[in-house]
């Protein structure tokens, strides 16, 4: 008999704490490692500039560069050259992320705190925004859909797209492609820790962004946490990760599909499933094996199963909801009989899906919802990309004379004692007008 492919197995509440811990924390060995390389590439882009990002397209993307920007006439050309099929797709993403995410476009509110004060605040959009789409191990247009259509919902002046280049020189025709379509403003064939430095601190060739979104590996996730100090980030989106919920209701073989399905993007993949009973656990089991071994991304499905899978059985839907809030899963799949009661009962979760029939496949494409999202538990305290991530707030306040006037003697007992005497003064000034 073959090794089990999953590397836990077994039951929820029987779990080591150790394997609890880190099937909780899934953070490689590795990480460290890659923070402290991430942080060499990002100095000598801040130090030597486009010089570095031609060095890296050598040395990661093994390809010598002609230029780092991508004419708009090369993504013309490659919305016109992939198959009608594919643009029609795309085309229908866009219009669905652009109906979902303008129904979430946020408004200005002015508030009356007490007679005569007004306290405001208005959502501006954002002057200039990277999204980043990866571009690695598969290529990602409907990345660039993610990130470009909601920032131009929203009204961004310019949106600037960076992925990693082929053996062409260029980002895949779908990528080029998709950012034509999204109305992207430029392109740049740039990938890695690489790009994030380039767009938060700016090179001769690419202009300093005010806020960098888009998924990543490892390398791209770590850049964007050490360059907080320059420019703002969406939620850290590493290496992608699942966890389903599944009750009696649920038909084995679609659950280990899902889990297959987000296994195939990257070996540092995390993919969970919470089952009742020890049947269809067992169930579940056999099909994950069954259909990994004859997966067509074999290798990374493998590698990701091996290191971070795991099938365990749960007694009864209760044991399910206080991990799904510890685990904070990036993508929820509710394959339950009563998905909508229980969707009521999650907490955490990046996003959820209602139901097996709404496929996790369905999300990361064509519903209209974001699948740029927060991984490795920080959906705790971090929501997906959404429109809202494309403005900043400018608030205001107004202050009639009576208001003023009426405001003065506490605002001076305040400043007075806290010493900040000329606050007093600047305040109880406006008491007699
Ligand atoms: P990528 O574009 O993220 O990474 C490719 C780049 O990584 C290369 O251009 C290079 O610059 C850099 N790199 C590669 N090896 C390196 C090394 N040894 N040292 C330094 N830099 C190196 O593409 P990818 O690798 O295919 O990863 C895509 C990731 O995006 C996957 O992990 C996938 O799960 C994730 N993803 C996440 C979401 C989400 O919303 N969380 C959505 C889609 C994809």
């Amino acid at each position: 008999m073959s090794a089990p492919i999953l590397k836990y197995q077994g039951v929820l509440s029987s779990l080591e704490p150790d394997a609890r811990r880190k099937l909780l924390a899934r953070t490689g060995e590795s990480d460290t490692l890659v923070a402290s390389r991430v942080q060499a590439l990002i100095a000598r882009v801040r130090t030597e500039g486009d010089r570095a990002l031609f060095d890296f397209a050598r040395e990661f993307d093994r390809v010598e560069l002609a230029s780092l920007e991508v004419p708009r006439e090369r993504w013309n050309a490659a919305l016109e050259s992939i198959p009608s099929g594919v643009r029609e797709a795309l085309t229908r993403a866009a219009r669905n992320i652009a109906r979902a995410h303008a129904a979430q476009r946020p408004q200005a509110t002015e508030v009356e705190t007490e007679p005569g004060v007004v306290v405001g605040r208005r959502p501006d959009p954002l002057s200039r925004v990277g999204v980043y789409a990866p571009g690695g191990r598969a290529v990602y247009p409907s990345s660039v859909l993610m990130g470009v259509v909601p920032a131009k919902v929203a009204g961004v002046g310019e949106v600037i797209v960076c992925s990693p280049p082929g053996p062409d020189g260029l980002p895949s025709a779908g990528v080029l492609a998709a950012a034509a379509l999204a109305g992207a403003d430029r392109v740049f064939a740039l990938g890695g820790a690489g790009a994030v430095a380039a767009l938060a601190y700016g090179t001769e060739s690419v202009p300093r962004v005010d806020r960098i979104v888009g998924p990543g590996n490892a390398y791209v996730a770590a850049a964007k946490l050490q360059v907080v100090d320059a420019v703002a980030i969406d939620a850290p989106a590493g290496p992608s990760e699942i966890l389903v919920v599944a009750d009696a209701s649920a038909r084995p073989d679609a659950v280990a599909r899902e889990l297959l399905a987000q296994a195939e993007h990257d070996p540092d993949a995390c993919c969970v499933a919470l089952v009742v009973g020890a049947s269809l656990a067992q169930a579940v089991r056999d099909a994950v094996e069954q259909q990994a071994r004859g997966a067509r991304r074999g290798d990374i499905v493998l590698s990701a199963l091996g290191s971070r899978g795991a099938v365990l059985r749960i007694d009864s839907l209760e044991e399910a909801w206080p991990f799904v809030a510890e685990f904070a899963p990036e993508h929820l799949l509710l394959a339950t009989a009563k998905p909508s009661e229980d969707l009521a009962r999650v907490r955490n979760a990046g996003t959820v899906f209602v139901g097996q029939r709404a496929s996790v496949a369905f999300g990361d494409y064509l519903t209209g919802a974001n699948h740029v999202l927060p991984t490795a538990g920080l959906a705790r305290a971090y929501s997906g990309l959404s429109v809202l991530d494309f403005y900043r707030w400018t608030t205001w306040q107004r202050v009639t004379p009576e208001a003023a006037a009426a405001m003065a003697d506490d605002v001076g007992t305040l400043a007075d004692s806290e010493g900040l005497f000329a606050h007093a003064d600047a305040a109880r000034a406006w008491r007699m007008q």
